[in-house]
């Protein structure tokens, strides 16, 4: 890791040597998330735009000099991120915006954004010399961890902790992935802290998000690759639905790397977009007070945190990025899957398209204006989750095989 410096923690400023299996600060425990450090002068020095059109890799690993991994380490064999990102005026025109980018992040090998954080998760492992890696999740993360594991072509065990309410498809995954999978009864908070205690108790390696500094790293390539698919021209706004709030973090740490290096010459404002159900960051960040826990009552499985645990790296990324947190309802959040599926042919899961709904939102508050460029991101595939999608999808024609009845059918129906 010839340019990473250190880990340094975001709450007392103490640094450590960047070990693979360092979570969080000796002093500060659970508050001492720690943060990577670069040596940004040599970055500059020995890496340019140029060195990037060279490179033949498609996928987060043309990134390498701002990822935490050793050069030669083992990588998973998936191609990880070079997901798409389209001009879509027709959207754009439905939220009322004249310049909308949509990057689909459900096009990484397992569906998901968690994708990238997980691929560092198992290389940073196999550097540990960890053959087991365990995390809590809503699903994605797990998932994603689970086939990140699959693919690292070693023995290695992947033990995930999900919570009662996971959708069917996630869980699906993660057995085809051959993970051992606990399914705790309870919230994903309960989940967390069972994930936590058996970690402590079995020595395993840590794909808790907001704990493990690294995976937040992995999470930044989304806005790297948005931002050489840009050719570098910065949008005004990039949007993220936030649930514990690494994603967003992530992000505003690959828009701060860039500008450091020189790559751009601007930070665009983040909006975070939380669902009204379970919105403790949108209600932190409105009041300055401290996080309340709050319930998880929202459709949109990913974002249903009502603990986040790295809330204030998020908190941080929306402030310093001069952005702004909506909320969006569970029902705005169906409509749009169903807007964007029909409009654009990208099939978003809720979580996924929560960004869009909080885009619309912002319009209509007067937060983005109509002439302002807007980045989203669709963080997870919507095939993970039909039966949600079955809801905000409206009704088919069901009938006998029958060519009269079909015409009959059309007709009242205007079809034909
Ligand atoms: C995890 C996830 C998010 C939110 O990321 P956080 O780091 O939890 O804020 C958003 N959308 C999808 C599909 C996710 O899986
Ligand atoms: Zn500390």
């Amino acid at each position: 890791m010839e340019y990473v410096k250190n880990l340094k923690c975001t709450n007392c400023g103490e640094t450590y040597e960047a070990i693979p299996d360092k979570y969080l600060c000796d002093k500060c425990g659970d508050k001492g998330i720690l943060d990577v450090q670069y040596n940004y002068e040599k970055i500059k020095k020995e890496w340019s735009k140029k060195d990037l059109d060279k490179n033949q890799e498609q996928s987060i690993w043309r990134y390498l000099p701002l990822i935490p991994i050793e050069k030669e380490s083992k990588r998973p064999k998936l191609r990880i991120g070079h997901t798409p990102l389209y001009h879509s005026k027709e959207m754009g025109e439905k939220l009322g915006l004249n310049n909308l980018i949509i990057k689909d992040d459900g096009l990484n090998p397992t569906g998901s954004l968690k994708d990238r954080a997980s691929a560092i998760a198992a290389v940073k492992a196999r550097e540990a010399n960890a053959d087991t890696v365990a995390c809590s999740s809503t699903g994605n993360a797990a998932s994603s961890l689970a086939g990140n594991i699959a693919a690292m072509e070693e023995e290695m065990n992947a033990i995930i902790f999900v919570p009662k309410r996971a959708p069917a498809g996630k869980v699906a995954q993660l057995l085809i992935y051959g993970a051992e999978v606990v399914s705790v009864q309870d919230s994903y908070e309960a989940a967390y802290y069972l994930s936590d205690d058996a970690i402590k108790k079995w020595g395993w390696y840590n794909r808790n998000a907001a704990i493990n500094p690294y995976l937040v790293e992995g999470k930044k390539t989304a806005v790297l690759e948005m931002a050489e698919q840009l050719k570098w021209e910065m949008p005004d706004w990039v949007v993220f639905s936030v649930g514990d709030g690494c994603t967003i973090a992530g992000a505003y740490k690959g828009l701060y790397d860039l500008k450091q290096i020189g790559f751009t010459d601007r930070i665009p404002k983040l909006l975070g977009v939380q669902a009204e159900g379970c919105a403790p960051i949108t209600k932190a960040f409105r009041t300055g007070n401290d996080l309340e826990v709050t319930e998880e009552n929202t459709l949109a499985d990913s974002i249903a945190v009502g603990s986040p645990r790295n809330f204030n790296k998020a908190l941080n990324a929306v402030k310093n990025s001069h952005g702004e947190m909506v909320n969006v309802s569970d029902n705005s959040i169906l409509k749009m899957m169903k807007t964007l599926g029909s409009t654009t042919g990208i099939f978003g899961e809720p979580a996924g398209v929560t960004g869009l709904a909080g885009i619309k939102k912002a319009v209509k508050k007067g937060i983005i204006s109509r002439d302002e460029s807007v980045a989203v991101v669709i963080t997870g595939n919507g095939l993970k989750d039909t039966s949600n999608a079955r809801k905000a999808a409206g009704d088919l024609i069901e009938i006998e095989a029958d060519i009269d009845k079909l015409e009959q059918v059309f007709g009242e129906k205007g079809v034909i």
